[in-house]
């Protein structure tokens, strides 16, 4: 099995991009196959020149690596099919010799002519094709010596794909079962285009076939390319790769996740924008692994590793999938718990320096402890401020509605307990509160909230026996004193 990923560098990878990879990258794990990157550049006027270094970059965050690629080298380079043009141009001459090609010299008016000349209400985009060829300035139409002539002047052309009406192009997809075009309905594609490049479509089948490729794992939007790309094995003599169409990737409001209607939903579609809004490799990961694959049971997350042995196409669903950030909120949260504090404290120093001066690690993975399963994102942790320097202001709703009249007396109370207790620990803490509360004869809640508020401001977060054991006794006297001067005044 020879697999491949094969971007087209008009941008940075986006989210459909990745779970291709993924898919192909599964396959080929699962199997013992060989994964290929295969850049294909052959677009110059949307060739965009940071692209290919980040969708190497973002493949690398989400650890799929593969065999063969432009960096990595292989058998069958180089892997950018700029560096391949010699090839396509050689794969044109021998189908324009075989009669399955030929040579149009129609320039953009004489295109828009005949346009023109066809566009009825039944037929609002003319095709050139079998149809329409016979008007144009082409090999089939003009003489031999007329081309010949007009190629020997320089007249730019391009070569266009001989499809014949009456056929019936069938190919079996391994996600959608056998799917069948009529090749009247197929226009006369360009494969090279007049500054000599090949288009998508010739590259593509060279490069899969010169390369050994077995299976075409793809996104469904090339569903409709796939007839042309199966005339041109035939007409090469070529095996045809077994091909399977991923399914689409709908919006949360219903059709196709175009990059508009993403945005316009706030919903990212570049990988990037992933990594720089903090969410974890293994949860983008394993959202686009469930993202038209499921595993048959109601397990839902899976490591790299797990997807490894449990993926198959069989199991690639056919419908459309819609895209639902909760979900992989969801998937965050659970990647994030199992990730070690320590290791989430390394990450975050530097974003907690920057923002409260916090040079202590050992300080920064207590915190994390005590708020990770409160967390979405790693950064959360440093929204909540109270765990690194004291409340600037009380949140007054729940102050108005909650600060009772004897609220800073309990608590000046018990702050005389803290200065006085002997394990500052949060089990101590814990016990020391209880016995105050038995012993003033109020309820927790009397207790409770004014203490969160003086330590934090707001009034929800993490255990405050933990809150109190992380930042010390001096700060939380210097808290409640100043809470107790602030609030009740
Ligand atoms: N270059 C195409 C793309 O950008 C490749 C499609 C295919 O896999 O054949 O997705």
């Amino acid at each position: 099995m020879r697999v491949r990923f094969a971007p087209s560098p008009t941008g940075y990878l986006h989210i459909g991009g990745l779970r291709t990879a993924l898919y192909n990258f599964l396959l080929a794990r699962r199997h013992g196959g060989t994964f290929v990157l295969r850049i294909e550049d052959t677009d110059r006027s949307r060739f965009v020149e940071d692209a290919e270094q980040d969708i190497l970059e973002m493949l690398r965050w989400a650890g799929i690596t593969y065999d063969e690629g432009p960096i990595t080298g292989g058998d069958f380079g180089p892997y950018r099919q700029s560096e391949r043009s010699a090839r396509y141009a050689e794969v044109a001459a021998q189908l324009v010799k075989s009669g399955n090609a030929y040579v149009a010299f129609d320039d953009d008016d004489a295109l828009e002519a005949m346009r023109s000349r066809h566009r009825s209400e039944n037929n609002p985009n003319p095709r050139y094709d079998h149809t329409t060829r016979g008007e144009m300035q082409n090999s089939l139409t003009l003489s031999a010596d007329a081309v010949d002539q007009l190629l020997s002047e320089g007249v730019p052309h391009v070569i266009r794909l001989n499809v014949r009406p009456g056929e019936t192009v069938v190919f079996s997809d391994a996600v959608r079962g056998e799917v069948r075009f009529e090749s009247a309905t197929i226009d006369d594609q360009v494969l090279i285009k007049s500054d000599g490049l090949p288009t998508y479509h010739l590259a593509n089948i060279v490069d899969d076939h010169d390369m050994g490729i077995t299976h075409v794992i793809r996104g469904e939007e090339w569903l409709p390319s796939t007839p042309k790309h199966v005339l041109l094995y035939q007409a090469m003599g070529w095996d045809v790769p077994t091909m399977a169409h991923l399914p689409l990737i709908l919006s949360p409001t219903g059709g196709k996740l175009s990059k508009r209607n993403a945005e316009k939903q706030g919903i990212p579609v570049s990988v990037s924008q992933y990594v720089e809004a903090g969410y974890e490799p293994e949860a983008l990961v394993n959202f686009l692994a469930l993202l038209g694959w499921n595993p048959g049971d109601e397990r839902e997350v899976f490591s790299l590793a797990d997807l490894t042995t449990a993926f198959s196409l069989e199991r690639v669903g056919q419908s459309g999938v819609q895209f639902d950030l909760q979900k992989l909120n969801w998937f965050n949260e659970q990647w994030l718990r199992s990730k070690a504090s320590s290791q989430l404290a390394t990450r975050l120093l530097p974003q907690a320096r920057a923002a409260f001066g916090c040079e202590d690690e050992a300080y920064l993975e207590q915190a994390i402890d005590m708020m990770k399963e409160r967390m979405t994102m790693a950064a959360d942790v440093l929204d909540a401020s109270y765990l690194f320097k004291a409340p600037e202001s009380y949140d007054e709703k729940a102050v108005s509605k909650r600060w009772k009249a004897n609220s800073s007396e309990v608590l000046s109370a018990f702050a005389v307990v803290l200065s006085e207790l002997d394990a500052w620990s949060e089990q101590g803490l814990e016990v020391s509160l209880k016995a105050f509360i038995d012993a003033q004869g109020v309820g927790m809640g009397a207790l409770m909230f004014p203490l969160r508020m003086a330590l934090s401001g707001v009034g929800g977060g993490p255990s405050l026996y933990a809150l109190m054991a992380l930042i010390g006794r001096e700060e939380t006297l210097s808290r409640i004193k100043r809470a107790v001067l602030t609030i009740a005044t």
